[in-house]
């Protein structure tokens, strides 16, 4: 079946007892059992909801898995993961990446002795180099937030198996629509659901998909166990969003591309941050790994000036000054003060962001009202 179509019908039984088409939200903390222990699979909804059910069997079909499991919010489903681990155990972890995941990691797992090691995952032979026997979890994501950059999850995925690691994939940028790791041999795929899943801006969610029934029960035990679990209106906005994601996704993709050509020949822009560019380290990868680049692009303005930056930054009319993305309107960000404030500046230096990156959102309105919009903001 083709991506559409499985879009459209994942997870979308008609209600057995109604026939209505669209999965009712289950609003419900319990289910009456029959006698003690004698029940329809539903005891309690923090383990069980009808409606989440449907949306975790939609998450496993659109992202190529056999499981699903779906969180009240993309830093819980990484929590979730992290917690497979124990202490001593170590994480080998990109170096640029969503800077919530970052502060999960330094900030709350570090002090129960989990490790983290952090490199450029661009070159996998870095990742080799940092396998010891005491690594059990490899974190990649491609392209990363905010800078756009490719791993190689096929490469990547090879030297974890031989060394008997799990791979976990944040697939939040691409989207199931542009690139699916498990296919390309990663373990795990995570999504920010949030983003391009929900694609409204209308919800906090996660998404964890995997093959492996034995990962998929520990993960179900950690799901259950701690509670981060989301409620049956978000997963069914999130199911609703998820029908739509090629129609979406098409139009970012056909977005991205006109504004990031039409930003790159700007005289006031700098360096321009997209896998579509032949020039982008990545792009050879992102070819063969994703299916188009996505509506994701960063900038750097040439005046690096923080005047500029908050004149450029405070401009826009259609592009909203806001945290996030994916949604179906165009967002402007400033992941220096925004979204990876969270790590230290001389850590994002280091990585190469810097202080006048810009980042875009590009959402699916008209292309030319978009591309109007940044030119009487930049100028
Ligand atoms: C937003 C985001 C997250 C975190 O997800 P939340 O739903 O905000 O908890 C993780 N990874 C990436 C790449 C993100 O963009």
């Amino acid at each position: 079946m083709k991506i559409g179509t499985k879009l459209i019908h994942a997870g979308a039984e008609p209600d057995p007892s109604t026939g209505a088409i669209m999965t009712p939200i289950y609003q419900t903390s319990t289910y009456v059992q029959e006698a003690p222990g004698v029940n329809k699979g539903f005891e309690y909804a923090r383990s069980q909801n009808p409606t989440r059910k449907a949306l975790e069997e939609a998450l496993a079909i659109i992202e190529n898995g056999k499981f699903g499991l779906a969180f009240s919010s993309g830093v819980a489903a990484t929590d979730a993961v992290i917690k497979l681990l124990v202490p001593g155990d170590e994480v080998i972890a990109a170096s640029d990446m969503y800077g919530g995941t970052y502060r999960l990691f330094t900030k709350i797992f570090e002090k129960f002795g989990i490790r983290f090691v952090y490199v450029d995952t661009t070159d996998p032979s870095n990742i080799e180099k940092a396998i010891t026997p005491a690594t059990k979890l490899i974190w990649l994501e491609t392209p990363t937030n905010p800078l756009m950059n490719i791993t190689d999850i096929a490469a990547v995925a090879a030297i974890s198996k031989k060394a008997k690691t799990i791979l976990c994939v944040d697939n939040t940028f691409a989207s199931p629509y542009l690139q699916n790791p498990l296919d390309l041999g990663a373990d795990l795929v995570m999504h920010s659901s949030t983003k391009y899943l929900g694609g409204h801006s209308d919800v906090i969610q996660g998404a964890l998909v995997m093959n492996d029934p034995a990962l998929r029960e520990q993960l179900y035990f950690i799901q259950k166990s701690c509670g981060a679990v989301p409620g049956p209106m978000d997963c069914f906005l999130v199911l609703r969003g998820i029908k739509t994601l090629h129609v979406r996704m098409k139009e970012h993709c056909l977005n991205g591309a006109k504004i990031a050509v039409w930003l790159k020949q700007q005289p006031k822009v700098g360096k321009v941050y997209w896998p579509g560019f032949e020039d982008h380290p990545g792009h050879a990868i992102a070819k063969t790994q994703m299916r188009d680049f996505g509506g994701m692009i960063s900038f750097e303005l040439k005046d690096e000036s923080d005047a500029e930056l908050k004149r450029v930054l405070s401009s826009t009319k259609v592009f909203a000054l806001a945290e996030s993305l994916g949604g179906v309107e165009s967002l402007i960000n400033h992941p220096a003060s925004m979204t990876h404030a969270s790590i230290p500046r001389d850590e994002r230096i280091k990585n190469g962001l810097k202080d006048s990156l810009i980042r875009l959102s590009v959402g699916i309105e008209d292309a030319d009202d978009l591309i109007e919009d940044l030119r009487q903001a930049i100028g």
